[in-house]
């Protein structure tokens, strides 16, 4: 198992992978990338940051030894090297994900703003639906019905 599915824990996988073992890669956020698919730009050769890590998230998930595990965190771990027992908590999306061809339909149509993780929240962007974080959720349709009560409200 690999913990983070950063541009190391990417590279560690896509290794152990290659070596033939099978390779769990666990990351807590909805995809893997990490800090690096946020950058335009990397140290020291200025190369962007995404023609090096997407050819790898390619190759990850097409490994055939390689299982991609997302918005997922570690629980416990319990036993001994060689011989672990690892809990995760897999976080709910409320999409079937086995259905879902990332086609942000349901992107487009929510009415719902919401600050912009991904972005470090600088601008609101419209609920990824795909990856649906059900308490902000919450909290965001509260606001749009107060809002949308409060308009119908004035109108009248
Ligand atoms: S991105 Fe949204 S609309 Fe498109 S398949 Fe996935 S859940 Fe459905």
């Amino acid at each position: 198992m690999v913990v983070g599915g950063g541009i190391s824990g990417i590279q560690a996988a896509l290794d152990l992978g290659t070596a033939g073992f099978k390779v769990y890669l666990v990351d807590k956020a909805p995809t893997i990338g990490g800090h690096m698919a946020q950058l335009d730009k990397t140290f020291p050769t200025n190369d962007c940051s995404m023609c090096i890590e997407s050819p790898k998230f390619v190759e990850c998930n097409r490994h055939p030894n390689i299982e991609i595990m997302t918005y997922a965190e570690v629980d416990s771990v319990e036993g001994k090297a060689g011989d672990f027992t690892v809990t995760l908590i897999k976080k709910p999306r409320y999409i079937d994900e086995s259905k879902c061809t990332g086609c942000t339909v349901c992107v487009e149509y929510c009415p719902v703003q919401y600050p912009d993780q991904f972005n470090q929240e600088i601008w609101n962007d419209t609920i990824k639906t795909h990856t649906l974080d059900k308490n902000r959720v919450k909290e965001m349709l509260r606001k749009w019905q107060t809002n949308t009560q409060r308009n119908s409200n004035e109108k009248h």
